[in-house]
């Protein structure tokens, strides 16, 4: 079975999300933006793409105009992973746009992975994909706790691994 992955961004795969949406909104250089892809995001990123497995990137840009949106993303260089095509940009994450996305596939081998309970794991698991949740910062996992299992819902709690599972996906 073919395994598709979409990935969230913001607190996904990179930090500081609201200080660097505020600052591209500015449209100032300075202060720089911070941060660069969380720690095991590139290492993830580049064994899902050895295999060949297509990568889509779904995240909200409600803040931003769309070029604004996409120099925020390819600061951090993530055209290396993502074609393009593939980054999808919407004002909500709803299950229907995860439908549309995983469209022609087994939904069995799709995967979203997210940060945020809500707007990238319930969205997809009633879309009827599977579901990795990495909460952060760290303090809402004692939210995160209240959040009830379901089959198709992986919880982890760094991004790094995803590779300790990869093979069992
Ligand atoms: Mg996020």
């Amino acid at each position: 079975m073919g395994k598709f992955f979409i990935f969230d961004f913001d607190d996904t795969l990179a930090g500081f999300s609201v200080y660097n949406t505020w600052l591209y909104r500015t449209g100032w250089s300075f202060p720089p933006p911070l941060g660069n892809l969380l720690p095991g995001s590139e290492e993830v990123l580049g064994r899902i793409r050895a295999d060949r497995i297509p990568l889509h990137m779904l995240t909200i840009n409600i803040v931003l105009n769309d070029e604004m949106k996409w120099r925020k993303l390819n600061r951090l260089g993530i055209t290396r992973w993502f074609d393009e095509r593939h980054v999808h940009m919407v004002r909500r994450k709803t299950p229907d746009v995860f439908k549309q996305i995983c469209r022609g596939r087994d939904p069995k081998g799709c995967y979203m992975v997210g940060n945020s309970y809500m707007h990238d794991i319930r969205p997809s698991l009633e879309a009827g994909i599977n579901a990795i949740y990495i909460p952060r910062p760290h303090i809402k996992r004692l939210y995160d706790s209240f959040i009830p299992d379901h089959p198709r819902l992986i919880r982890l709690k760094r991004i790094s691994q995803i590779l300790d599972i990869y093979d069992d996906l």
